[in-house]
């Protein structure tokens, strides 16, 4: 039941030293939230809407969309629920949502908040969603936007959420220009929330699906833990998304580093805890300044777990 997996969550996510860190799930829809709770995720840092979205010719109708998110944020009262709106085009191109010319470098095209700012029916219709599921539920709804590039399609997005009624808006930091400019976002919005995965695709130019350019993905790049750190740093509050927060020796520099929540598969949540509850902030902070005056990832990792005695 519901009350035994939260009896077994062993307490918020916080440095040796009490500073809160926000332990999240990242789920693709209703079908994770079991595990998610079973994990103790104090909320949902990144639900993947998109799911509800593919194989269809069609957008899901509003009522069909508010079931599914009346159930995610009925599982967290009163905690967050942070929902990504529809990221399609790139790797995920939808039918019913084509882009306006032929693209050879779809990850490089219309995706995400572009193709939304062209078929701007289907976002409204997903936020008149979600805003009648925040309102029935009395989890603290977010919802941000993906591949944001510019103030401008932060400021457009964050006007239809408001408009739409929805209380906190904010977007996901996944390109670099995003991120080497996240001052000039910052005052449009109420949060960011970092997504590792594109922007390390992003900042090297290197395809995350091609299996060859693997290495590229590594989240211990000093580069990216620069880009983390500028983001953090412009006064937002500042989660991690992307799958660099499921290594628990990670998750302390990336606390180190500034960010506030982190948002994970549900199960490496308990390892991330654990991690985060034996090291004060100033060993976090250490840690990263150690990590981030490497040239690569292996060095990285090394120099950092010097400052994390006692990492498992
Ligand atoms: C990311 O890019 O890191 C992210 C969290 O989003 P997705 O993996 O769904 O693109
Ligand atoms: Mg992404």
């Amino acid at each position: 039941t519901r009350d035994a997996a939260l009896a077994e969550v062993t307490g918020p996510g916080a440095t040796a030293d009490g500073r809160p860190v926000a332990l999240l799930a990242n789920i693709g829809g209703p079908r994770d939230l079991a595990a998610a709770l079973e994990h103790g995720a104090e909320g949902v840092g990144l639900y993947r809407t998109e799911f509800l979205f593919l194989d269809r010719d069609q957008a899901p109708s509003e009522e069909e969309q508010e079931a599914a998110y009346r159930e995610v944020v009925s599982a967290f009262p009163g905690r967050p629920v942070t929902v990504r709106v529809l990221d399609a085009g790139g790797d995920k191109p939808l039918g019913f949502l084509p882009p306006t010319e032929k693209e050879p470098n779809p990850a490089l095209g219309q995706r995400g908040v572009r193709i939304l700012r062209i078929f701007t029916d289907v976002l409204t219709g997903q936020l008149r969603a979600l805003a009648r599921a925040a309102e029935a539920g009395s989890a603290e709804v977010r919802v941000m936007a993906p591949m944001v590039a510019t103030p401008e399609d932060a400021a457009w997005f964050v006007a239809a959420c408001r408009a739409a009624g929805l209380r906190s808006a904010g977007i996901m930091i996944e390109v670099p220009a995003a991120a080497l400019r996240a001052t000039d976002l910052a005052p449009a919005v109420d949060f960011f929330s970092i997504g590792t995965n594109d922007l390390a695709q992003y900042t090297f130019a290197a395809d995350r699906e091609v299996g060859a350019l693997t290495a590229f993905q590594d989240p211990w790049q000093p580069v990216l833990l620069d880009l983390v750190a500028m983001t953090a740093s412009a006064g937002v509050p500042t989660a991690v998304c992307g799958e660099a927060c499921s290594d628990p020796a990670l998750s302390c520099v990336l606390a180190g580093l500034g960010v506030t929540a982190l948002s994970m598969a549900a199960p490496a949540i308990p390892g991330v805890r654990a991690a985060l509850a034996r090291h004060t902030l100033a060993q976090c902070r250490a840690a990263a300044v150690a990590a981030r005056a490497q040239t690569g990832p292996e060095a990285a990792r090394a120099a950092a777990r010097t400052h994390l005695p006692a990492l498992a």
